[in-house]
């Protein structure tokens, strides 16, 4: 961005300043809003954005403490005397201002994107195929909302003579913003798919509403092959005066019109313009790929560039890799995939999911980092800004593979090896230097990096549960806004966290700022913390034998009775430790462990006014059916002791004490109850009581590993069970009843999602294995098999069985691997 004046931007934002005279010159350079991916407060300004479930404001004390000087906000009450504050009205408005005005200094054509798929693919093939013609500034990975489009026009600067930014919206009413931030020259509408309808009364709004991106544009690319989308889009442009730029695969007559022959795994299409002919290939041959590479060619012919320029380049386009992957290494390693192309904002990105899985230092941080391309900057700078970066972010190793990289290793400060590609890496790296470490893989597609990875993960079964974390940050924050921001929350992660996983789980809410963790037994406590969780952990379940760690880990117990609480004060006593954490359980109608007479309640509370071991941090209980409205009476029979005892027990003491007694259906339900903290389990894993929108966080999937053909009077798998009445293709799966898939759905009873279809199990479940009818479907061996995911509910496979979400999710065999996504 421009460097300016603290003053100045406060002029710009409209706000008020708050700072000494002679601080009013301090320049800033760079806008941060996400206090945990921040590593360098030089010449930074952090904006304190207040969502309906997020208040950054909250973070500033930690900020200033790291080196932060300057700051915006909305809250009058943080403004302090130890820093510089900008005060407006809102943050995010005032965030969209400054990068409005950063816009209005920026000379050079902007591309504006948006629609419902494709945006950023579009844009980051752009960026490959224009990568000699321009130095380009875009949108990193797919920031295009409120907040991630401000973030990206910030970005430019005089560097960079083209900008390139997409632009998404959930619901009505958002565009009008991002336009007045973006202000595009040249506008691309993708296509128009159903995506985000909820939020729009019908496709026409939602066309009307992207529309006005592009209200101020000379150009607009568009296709016209669909019959509601072309004429909305034929009379904007002529209203609003914009040249159109309309491309077609159907109309002959288009202003462009493309040609399209597909071959068996690429495209070759012929287009012509005017008395001019084009031809190229792409290496791709489905649906979107050819209209994606379509409004590429377009937009080449509205930059003014000469196609034949560019034309060899579309057969070397890749896929983009919008996700992360998290998986486990050789050596105990945790291993972070990204292919997503390497620049310096995705590298910046990866480099904060590495140190929230690597929890800050707890664990060594090494990068292996290909050659970076297209960045616009000359390699010797390229380097040592990537040089800086890694020290700021206090990574330990760097391993550079690529000639370029190779090439400039006296620019880095930094313990670093290097080699000349992944050949080599593969000869001569030597793989058990790296142990127990965070390992950031960052390469973009053509350099092949899925090898380097392979080299350095545990071998993978094609059967996994893919978690898929930004679901899981979408389903807390749903529950986060069902409650007061001052109420904490306790995350259950036991049954390694309800089947998702361990320590990864826990990373992400330590990072997530969750309060508490729970789980069921001592020993998960300690993985965790071993894992570097520092958070507060409570155990629901203490046993004798683990008190000695439960002390030295601090872990707290759930105490949920007298002689429990007498052998742990005990345990506590002989080595002197004081004012240790306990939790108090109240059985108010469940039967299950915790205090159920006043007796016993009275006894506890005089032991522990008697010791000075232990205090009570909170006093809980819980619901034996919140989710099921016929028990409702019961349930609020339930508030009602739980209150009477907590009134009890704070009587007789002087300290303030947390309650709690909601789990997921009982936050949902009975929000009223909330009290000081609530337990969140099966919601955050995507499961509602209620029709929440919640997001499925775990797909469990396999692949096809062979077909086979059989006649009508054969039969398929163990007793001859799988009958069919005429001749039928099956596939085989690895995939059986010890990796959890239960045997009860075998036989036609349950089905998996292949190839868009949904095809039965055929036949008894193996134990490694199972069969599956796709007479009906094409499919072939490869092709991958969904058991449950974004297609199949857990909850409707439970109901199969006759059971509930929790022993599905917690039922899939430790063998099954794990391996979680990140976007
Ligand atoms: C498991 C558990 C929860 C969470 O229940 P969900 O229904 O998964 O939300 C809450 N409290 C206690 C004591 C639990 O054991």
């Amino acid at each position: 961005m421009l460097h300016l004046h603290l003053s100045e931007i406060a002029k710009i934002i409209d706000g008020e300043l708050f700072a000494p005279k002679r601080s009013y010159s301090t320049i800033i350079e760079t806008v941060i809003t996400d206090s945990r991916s921040f590593h360098s407060g030089q010449n930074a300004l952090f904006l304190a954005l207040k969502g309906p479930v997020h208040n950054a404001h909250y973070f500033i004390p930690d900020l200033i403490e790291k080196g932060v000087r300057a700051f915006v906000v909305s809250d009058k009450e943080s403004i302090t005397d130890n820093a510089e504050f900008i005060l407006v009205g809102n943050t995010t408005n005032a965030l969209q201002k400054l990068a409005a005005y950063n816009r209005q200094h920026f000379h050079h054509p902007v591309v504006g994107i948006t629609g419902s798929n494709g945006k950023t693919i579009v844009k980051e093939w752009l960026n490959e195929l224009l990568s000699t013609e321009r130095k380009i500034v875009r949108s990193p990975k797919s920031y295009n909302s409120q907040v991630g489009v401000p973030l990206s026009v910030l970005l430019m600067n005089d560097s960079y003579n083209l900008g390139i930014i997409e632009a998404g919206i959930s619901q009505a009413g958002e565009m009008h913003n991002l336009e007045a931030i973006i202000q595009p020259e040249i506008g691309i509408l993708t296509n128009i798919g159903d995506a985000h309808q909820e939020f729009f009364k019908s496709i026409e709004q939602k066309l009307h509403e992207k529309l006005v991106l592009f209200r101020y544009s000379k150009k607009l690319i568009a296709r016209i092959d669909d019959e509601t989308v072309s004429p909305v889009v034929e009379l904007f442009c002529k209203e609003n005066s914009i040249e159109p730029v309309f491309w077609s695969t159907q109309k002959k007559d288009a202003p462009i019109y493309f040609c399209v022959e597909r071959k068996e795994t690429s495209c070759n299409i012929h287009t012509k313009i005017g008395q001019s002919t084009y031809f190229f290939t792409i290496p791709f041959n489905d649906d979107s790929a050819i209209e994606n590479a379509c409004h590429c060619f377009a937009t080449i012919v509205a930059l003014g560039i000469n196609p034949n320029q560019v034309l060899s380049r579309f057969s070397r386009l890749q896929q983009v890799a919008m996700r992360l992957e998290i998986k486990h290494g050789i050596n105990n390693n945790i291993l972070i995939n990204d292919y997503y192309n390497s620049d310096l904002n995705s590298l910046q990105i990866a480099l904060s999911v590495l140190k929230q899985q690597a929890v800050n230092d707890h664990q060594k941080k090494v990068v292996i980092l290909s050659d970076i391309q297209q960045t616009g900057l000359p390699d010797k700078e390229l380097y040592t800004e990537v040089n800086r970066l890694l020290g700021e972010w206090k990574i330990d190793k760097l391993v550079g593979i690529g000639p370029n990289i190779s090439a400039h290793r006296d620019n880095f400060s930094i313990d670093a090896d290097f080699f000349f590609n992944s050949n080599e890496f593969e000869s001569r790296f030597p793989y058990h230097s790296i142990q127990s470490a965070a390992i950031l893989i960052k390469g973009a597609r053509h350099f092949r990096f899925e090898k380097v990875s392979g080299l350095l993960q545990q071998k993978a079964h094609q059967t996994v549960l893919e978690i898929n974390l930004n679901a899981l940050i979408h389903n807390l924050n749903v529950f986060r806004g069902l409650l007061k921001t001052e109420t904490k929350i306790m995350v259950m992660v036991k049954a390694f966290s309800y089947g998702s996983g361990d320590v990864e789980i826990a990373r992400l809410l330590q990072y997530q700022n969750v309060d508490y963790l729970a789980v069921a037994v001592a020993d998960e406590g300690v993985q965790l913390r071993n894992a570097g969780i520092n958070l507060p952990v409570i155990v629901m379940n203490p046993e004798r034998d683990s008190f000695q760690n439960m002390i030295s880990y601090q872990l707290e117990p759930n105490i949920y009775d007298t002689t429990l609480l007498q052998e742990f004060v005990k345990s506590l006593d002989e080595i002197g430790i004081r004012d240790f954490p306990i939790h108090l359980k109240i059985d108010t109608g469940m039967n299950r462990l915790g205090l159920k007479s006043e007796k016993e309640l009275n006894e506890c509370m005089r032991i522990i006014q008697h010791s000075d071991a232990v205090k009570i941090q909170s006093v809980f209980s819980h619901l034996a059916g919140s989710d099921e409205v016929a028990l409702d009476e019961f349930t609020h029979s339930q508030f009602e002791k739980f209150e009477r005892a907590f009134s009890l027990i704070s009587n007789a003491f002087s300290y303030p004490i947390d309650r709690h007694i909601l789990n997921s259906a009982g936050i949902e339900r009975f929000p009223e109850k909330q009290y000081e903290m609530v337990r969140l389990g099966i919601g955050l894993y995507g499961v509602s009581q209620t029709g929440l929108s919640l997001d499925s966080i775990g797909t469990l999937k396999s692949t096809i590993s062979q077909v086979k053909n059989i006649d009508e009077h054969e039969t398929v798998g163990y007793n001859r069970k799988g009958k069919v009445s005429k001749q039928s293709k099956i596939a085989i799966v690895p995939i059986g009843y010890a990796d959890g898939i239960d045997r009860k759905l075998g036989n036609k009873n349950g089905s998996a999602f292949v190839n868009g279809s949904r095809v039965p199990i055929i036949g008894n479940i193996c134990m490694d294995m199972l069969m599956l009818d796709i007479s009906l479907i094409e499919a072939k061996a490869g092709d991958r098999v969904e058991f449950f995911g974004p297609n199949v509910s857990i909850t409707e496979l439970a109901q199969q069985i006759d059971t509930i979400p929790y022993e599905i999710l917690t039922g899939i065999s430790q063998r099954v691997k794990r391996i979680y996504v990140q976007e």
